[in-house]
């Protein structure tokens, strides 16, 4: 065998005897909601997806999807600065300015792409990144893709980013990001004192909010409207568009200034083909349901707050979580496997979270909701949590 075949197979052995390897399962099929499943000859039951509104399958959104790839077929055929950049790209742009409160946005093909895109256009040697040490990876491969000064800094803690920022004060661009709300923990970042933090020391605050938008604050516009911040509080905004408005692609909302430096030399922007024009026209729509339709920020919301009153009960260990993301945290990785293969022989899909996604000894489930979801859907999940052995449902989160 040639040398690096071996050392593919010698590497996923060692993945295989750490028992990390990860199984993707083919789902045959669902309801337009994603909640209710058929998945290897079993029905199961959703707490998995990121659609908290269950906007991906809305009648209104799907029409616009298949309306808009009649007109303008499927694929957009270029990138955007080629050929690719279509009316509805380019509405959906301006729909999404006016609905962050920003001067300009520009659509990315994944959240990923746009976290990339933001911090190597805005930063090389010579600056300085800070970064939430439990970000997402996409910021993260994005800070050591710049070749910034790197520094991660405690979980949501604002004041060991202020006295970070106070020690290396050395000159150059600074750029402080944040997850908005935490994709494996579901907390919100206590964005108004890093705001404040940054600020002192003239750094700008990059919010991704990939699991805010939609669903956090008053109208939906996410974790920041929730901590009433606008744009000169967090200059740039990142929100995906493949979670709560239920399409895919992302984008970034800000000033004319900072929305032109990624189109003219964002590296995902300019090298890659633009987003399907009938995901553009969906999402538009998803927009306006999101006006229309606030019962189903609303409805998440209460089954989030339904589960959490229950699950105290059962002596579960929360986080402290106010958003769809609840994740119950086991320790051991053998323990977050079997509490998730026990969920499912009673039809339930509730994934176990493992490192490297989460610091080792904080192996998980993560439960997610969706307005989809019926009450006595939340009902069946706590009840078969209950049913849970002891050491299955408490874990060892030390
Ligand atoms: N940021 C966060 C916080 C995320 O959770 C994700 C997706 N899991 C992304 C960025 C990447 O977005 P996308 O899936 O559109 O690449």
């Amino acid at each position: 065998m040639d040398l690096l075949a071996a050392s593919l197979e010698a590497g996923l052995a060692r993945v295989a005897a750490a028992g990390r390897l990860r199984r993707r399962r083919a789902v045959e099929s669902r309801d337009a909601a994603g909640v209710r499943t058929r998945v290897a000859g079993e029905n199961l039951l959703a707490f998995c997806s990121n659609d908290y509104l269950g906007l991906a399958g809305h009648s209104r959104v799907a029409e616009a999807f298949a309306a808009a790839a009649r007109e303008w077929g499927v694929g957009s055929g270029a990138s955007h600065l080629v050929s690719g950049h279509c009316r509805e790209h380019h509405a959906l742009e301006e729909e999404l300015a006016a609905f962050t409160g920003r001067e300009r946005a520009l659509l990315f093909s994944t959240g990923y792409m746009a976290n990339l895109a933001v911090v190597t256009a805005l930063l090389g040697r010579g600056d300085r990144v800070f970064m939430d040490r439990l970000n997402h990876a996409s910021l993260l491969d994005a800070g050591l893709a710049s070749g910034a000064r790197f520094s991660r800094y405690p979980h949501a803690d604002a004041d060991a980013l202020a006295a970070r920022l106070a020690r290396d004060d050395r000159g150059g661009r600074t750029l402080v990001a944040t997850d908005g709300v935490f994709s494996m923990d579901g907390d919100v970042a206590p964005l108004r004192a890093l705001a404040s933090a940054a600020r002192t020391r003239g750094a700008w605050l990059f919010v991704d909010d990939a699991h805010g938008v939609g669903v956090l604050g008053p109208t939906g516009r996410g974790s920041l409207e929730a901590a009433c911040l606008d744009a000169d509080d967090a200059p740039i905004l990142m929100g995906t568009l493949g979670k709560a408005l239920g399409t895919f692609g992302a984008f970034v909302a800000g000033s004319a200034v900072l929305v032109e430096t990624l189109l003219q030399t964002g590296r995902t922007y300019m090298y890659t083909t633009a987003l399907p024009p009938a995901v553009a026209a969906a999402t538009r729509e998803s927009l306006r349901v999101l006006e229309d339709e606030p019962w189903r920020r609303e409805r998440v919301l209460g089954h989030v707050a339904h589960f959490r009153r229950e699950a105290a009960g059962l002596g579960l260990h929360l986080m402290t979580s106010s958003t769809p993301i609840q994740p119950v945290v086991l320790g051991s990785e053998g323990a977050a496997v079997a509490a998730s293969d026990a969920l499912r022989e009673q039809g339930l899909w509730v994934p176990a979270i493992r490192p490297p996604t989460v610091p080792a000894g904080s192996a998980r489930l993560r439960i997610t909701f969706s307005a989809a979801h019926e009450t006595a859907d939340v009902d069946r999940l706590l009840e078969a949590v209950a049913g849970l052995p002891e050491h299955l449902r408490r874990g060892d989160p030390s």
